[in-house]
């Protein structure tokens, strides 16, 4: 399949190319900075700026910043910075404030025309005004005003002569549409605030479905794509483009030329696609503040979020979020995909790349007695087994090892494969170890185990080919360095968190196991990687290097995901 023709979006991109529709194909990515992006949001970006990249298209990344009461600059900084840690580069990058006075503009073009009127009706008086589904709505008294009359008063909400509230503008279509978003909706509202990019010149804002259709128009827009929830408002927001009319009305657009903006007016098209749904999370805005908010969760970053941050931080990397995205693929069908496939894709993704490296989280010492004391040499250990370019490292080995625990065991359980009394055991690179004596401290407690490393036994010797049960892993005792592993797990606890049943919420399904902090032993080679390196710890798992926490001779390390799944539900 050739990626143009992956999905159905591509599918009518194509075409459009094809017919002569378009010559160029222009996106956007239009985040609200209204809280930190979550891996939904890396669905609607690998679209937007994936189909801009393979048809030789721009996207832009615009912020959707009208409300102003909910935004933040820290938002606006972390969006960029995910945006780009995903891979992607914008074309432009705006505010949707940036075109605050192309909107009013447009806003009195569409009173002088006759098209939209100042309303007086209280929020539920127009609540109670727009009817219901069954039922049409009706018409508000104000709806007759004359084009005179409302351009005075929305001047004068302009001006702020008018308490918060009182009065709205909103567009003359249809009181008995079937559907709702066409029953006269507003188009601005009055609002007492400053804005933290436009200032304190506004005390009216537009509303989100008028703003986002002429912020769309604005850029020359071709394709604009969304989530499914605006399949209903796609009516309105054609009326928007339509009445308004910015390619026709070049006056309207003046505006831009004072702030050195391109003037791009174009038709854009709305078309939506499902979310991405994964279990065993949660993923609005919303309710990932208040994981933070309540402290359920460390912070936005904290690497069991849903959010890119989270992610980020996890040792999720931006292969595995690409890889995901295409998996699960474009259509307007609802699904929920398995926290597993995620997982999945992390696991393939280092598998292919992650420098493998020896690490001990539960540690028991071992003791070569056939060593001498001051033994010390460094063995040749491949950094992957399957890709030789990514080289050899030098792996110390002495006489004391640590091992772990439960690689050892007095009593085996059927099938154990591991060391026991008496028994041998491969030690990764090292030879064929036989455990002679069993220590224990006065409590019973096995605190050392003492044996004989087979001398003929060294990976490449003839004595290395007999059959031994297990393979383990070790690292020097002498020259391990002491590490902080954080061992992550999902946050819940079911599937849908979000079920609540019997009245519960996500609050009481976090999983209490979701994170356990130890502290292991890692070869120097790990000890001294850089925050955000990923390797694979052999047999235990991936584990990155905390982006903040970790230094070199002071290591961090993050579980980002097991070697299998292990999870029991
Ligand atoms: P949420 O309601 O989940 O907090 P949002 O839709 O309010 O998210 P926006 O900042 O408005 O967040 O979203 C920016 C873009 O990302 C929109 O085009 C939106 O449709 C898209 N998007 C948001 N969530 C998802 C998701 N789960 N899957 C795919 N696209 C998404
Ligand atoms: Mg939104
Ligand atoms: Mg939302």
């Amino acid at each position: 399949e050739t990626p143009e023709k992956r999905d159905f979006i591509r599918q009518i991109v194509r075409e459009d190319l094809a017919s002569g529709k378009h010559t160029a194909i222009r996106t956007r990515f239009p985040p609200e900075p209204n809280g930190y992006l979550h891996i939904g949001h890396a669905k609607a970006i690998c679209l937007d700026f994936g189909i801009a990249e393979e048809f030789g298209g721009r996207c832009n990344l615009r912020f959707d910043d009208t409300n102003p009461a909910k935004e933040d600059p820290e938002f606006v900084r972390a969006i960029q910075e995910d945006v780009r840690w995903l891979g992607f580069e914008w074309a432009s990058l705006r505010h949707a404030s940036d075109y605050f006075e192309v909107y009013y503009l447009a806003a009195e073009k569409l009173i002088r025309d006759g098209k939209a009127y100042v309303c007086d009706l209280s929020p539920e008086q127009v609540r109670e005004y727009r009817g219901t589904l069954t039922e049409p709505g009706r018409e508000s008294p104000y709806r007759n005003r004359s084009v005179e009359e409302n351009l005075d008063l929305f001047r004068r909400m302009r001006a702020g002569e008018f308490p918060e509230g009182s009065r709205t503008l909103r567009a003359k279509i249809d009181m008995a549409s079937g559907n709702m978003n066409l029953r006269d909706p507003a188009l601005y509202r009055i609002k007492h605030m400053p804005h933290p990019i436009a200032g304190d010149g506004w005390c009216i804002y537009p509303m989100y479905d008028f703003a986002h259709a002429l912020g769309d128009a604005i850029e020359g827009i071709t394709h604009s794509l969304c989530t499914l929830e605006f399949e209903d408002h796609r009516p309105l927001y054609d009326w928007c483009v339509d009445n308004v009319d910015l390619a026709g009305h070049p006056e309207l657009l003046e505006p831009l030329k004072a702030k050195g903006l391109p003037i791009e007016a174009a038709k854009p098209r709305q078309i939506e696609f499902s979310r991405l749904n994964i279990n065993y999370t949660v993923m609005s805005k919303r309710k990932l503040t208040q994981l933070v908010a309540e402290g359920l969760v460390d912070g936005w970053d904290d690497p069991r979020m849903y959010t890119l941050q989270g992610l980020r931080r996890r040792g999720y990397t931006p292969a595995s979020l690409r890889m995901l995205v295409d998996r699960v693929g474009i259509s307007k069908q609802n699904s929920v995909i398995d926290f597993s496939v995620l997982e999945g894709c992390l696991r393939e993704d280092l598998d292919a790349r992650a420098p493998r490296r020896l690490a001990v989280l539960d540690p028991l010492k071992l003791v070569i007695t056939n060593l001498p004391e001051d033994h010390e040499e460094q063995l040749t250990f491949a950094n992957h087994p399957k890709d030789e370019s990514l080289g050899q490292r030098l792996v110390p080995f002495s006489r004391e090892l640590w091992i772990e625990r439960d690689d050892f065991a007095e009593v085996p359980p059927k099938g154990f494969k591991r060391l026991v009394p008496g028994g041998e055991v491969r030690l990764r690179g090292a030879g064929i170890f036989r455990c002679d004596e069993v220590v224990k401290d006065q409590a019973g407690n096995v605190v050392e185990l003492r044996g004989w490393l087979d001398p003929e036994s060294r990976p490449g010797m003839e004595g290395a080919n007999r059959k031994v049960k297990g393979t383990i892993h070790w690292v020097s005792a002498r020259h391990a360095v002491a590490a902080e592993v954080r061992l992550y797990d999902r946050l819940f606890t079911v599937p849908d968190p979000d079920a609540g049943e019997d009245g519960r919420t996500y609050r009481d399904y976090i999983n209490p196991d979701s994170r356990r902090i130890v502290t292991g032993y890692v070869e120097p080679a790990a000890a001294a990687a850089e925050p955000e390196q990923s390797f694979q710890f052999e047999r235990l798992g991936y584990f990155v290097a905390d982006r903040y926490d970790h230094a070199p001779g002071r290591p961090v390390f993050n579980r980002s995901v097991t070697l299998r799944d292990t999870w029991a539900g």
